[in-house]
């Protein structure tokens, strides 16, 4: 058995070797059961010990084993604080990646289900998805916008393994590139930064706002934008095992991001937590040898967009505006994200616990902000998939009552006062597009929220 995480380790696809490993962190997550309530693959674990007296996960069979890895989603929660982690403790437990390692061997040996084989398919093709969505948005919204379990729905279900229940983001007419090259752009003398927007596949294609907002916000702050040419991170192509594919898209986009960062002498923005953290985290892990020195150059620049802003603020790089003439909340309500951290550490020197941080850049509108660290089990397109929303859709239901149990608070808060105004906040648009399922209004994105406290026009939102 080898503990390794090195996805080119000659072990690390090896199926015998991947079990054991599963066996050997499986009895230390037994004998902790410190993320019991994340998500649903350490229940299952634990259910599935608990039918022994003597709990030992040896006993597992290689379909138990299956169960509580097809149950991650790759949110990564239960990797933060965890007491055994590769860098604070010699028993070395990466509960994150050890899924994608046995996802990754899952993948090679063909053991994967019918409906996961399906879902790849489709799902790790999001830059020709996106594509012609937009071109087509609004038949392709009429399709995914049909009502969930319709017979439109499970037709789509049947062919691309996306769930027919859940419901789906919208494509933008226009994409976030197309709306990049016709505004102005030109700060005139008030340039004091230089960015490169690494926009992620949903903001192109679905989530234009966010990107829109990003640069409307970045540019009112004197930070100039430019537009990354790299394509989609990959993430779905790695949460699904498919290492060879992943590979290819670090190595292409670690070689064009690298570029763009000795070109244009500044830092990377990613306005997806998901996606920065593959750049930061994933990319020196999984791209070739020959792109290893490109990809901790790229460590080094990348940031979440909205914990970047915290940094320029506080390091003084570039202080933010504080008059805020827009729409300000009383309260938001702040859905983080733990990969929102990513290389947030620069800012500001702190754990680098993503809510703390982010929450500061909304802090300064003057509404008070409160953290909701909880999962919606949509990451990584794991809970938009067909055959997952037995355990994705209860996660979310989760998220949405802890959310409604907040507002209350608050508004409870306010009685007599006459205010009661609260927002919801997400750092991620797939995990809002959930929260606006279950709770029928779609949260904003922080930097959202901050475009409008500005009150920073922008015209008609786009098709
Ligand atoms: S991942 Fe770490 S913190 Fe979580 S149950 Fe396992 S050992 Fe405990
Ligand atoms: S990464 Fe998230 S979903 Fe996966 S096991 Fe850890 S807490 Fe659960």
């Amino acid at each position: 058995m080898t503990t390794t995480y090195d996805p080119h380790h000659p072990t690390y696809v090896d199926e015998a070797d991947v079990r054991d490993e599963l066996t050997r962190v499986f009895d230390v997550c037994q004998g902790c059961r410190r993320c019991v309530d994340l998500c649903a693959s350490f229940p299952t674990l634990f259910d599935l010990l608990d039918r022994f007296d003597d709990r030992d996960a040896g006993r597992l069979t290689p379909l138990e084993q299956d169960r509580v890895v097809e149950a991650c989603f790759q949110c990564t929660r239960c990797s933060v604080g965890c007491p055994y982690r590769p860098e604070v403790h010699e028993t070395a437990v990466d509960f994150p990646h050890l899924m994608l390692r046995a996802e990754a061997m899952r993948h090679v040996n063909g053991h994967q289900s019918r409906a996961q084989r399906t879902a790849r398919r489709t799902m790790t093709h999001p830059d020709t998805i996106g594509r012609l969505g937009s071109f087509t948005a609004p038949l392709a919204n009429r399709i995914t916008g049909a009502a969930p379990g319709s017979l439109v729905r499970k037709l789509l279900a049947t062919i691309t393994g996306v769930s027919a229940k859940r419901s789906l983001p919208r494509f933008a007419g226009e994409r976030f590139s197309g709306w990049f090259a016709r505004r102005t752009g030109d700060l005139g003398g008030r340039s004091r930064q230089r960015v490169t927007v690494f926009p992620t596949c949903i903001v192109e294609y679905q989530d234009v706002e966010v990107g829109r907002d990003l640069v409307q916000v970045y540019e009112h702050n004197g930070i100039e934008c430019t537009l990354s040419t790299a394509r989609c991170c990959g993430a779905p192509s790695l949460h699904a095992g498919d290492l060879r594919r992943f590979e290819r898209i670090a190595d292409a986009n670690v070689r064009t991001l690298a570029a763009e960062i000795r070109s244009n002498g500044g830092d990377v923005v990613v306005p997806q937590p998901s996606c920065a953290r593959v750049l930061c985290q994933d990319y020196p892990r999984y791209c070739s040898t020959e792109r290893r020195a490109d990809a901790l150059l790229l460590v080094e620049h990348t940031f979440d967009a909205s914990a970047y802003l915290v940094w320029s603020h506080v390091s003084g790089t570039v202080p933010l505006g504080t008059e805020f003439v827009g729409k300000v909340p009383d309260h938001i309500v702040h859905v983080t994200d733990p990969r929102s951290a990513s290389r947030s550490t620069r800012s500001t020197g702190s754990s680098g616990a993503s809510g703390p941080v982010i929450d500061d850049l909304l802090a300064l509108t003057g509404a008070t902000v409160t953290t909701v660290d909880r999962s919606s089990g949509v990451d990584g397109l794991w809970g938009l998939r067909h055959g997952t929303e037995a355990v994705a859709v209860p996660i979310a239901q989760r998220l949405a009552t802890t959310l409604a149990a907040e507002i209350e608070r608050l508004d409870d808060g306010d009685e007599g006062s006459g205010s009661g105004d609260t927002v919801i906040v997400g750092d991620s648009s797939l995990a809002n597009t959930v929260i606006a399922e279950q709770v029928g209004d779609r949260p904003l994105h922080p930097l959202s929220l901050m475009r409008r406290a500005y009150g920073l026009d922008v015209g008609p939102s786009p098709g």
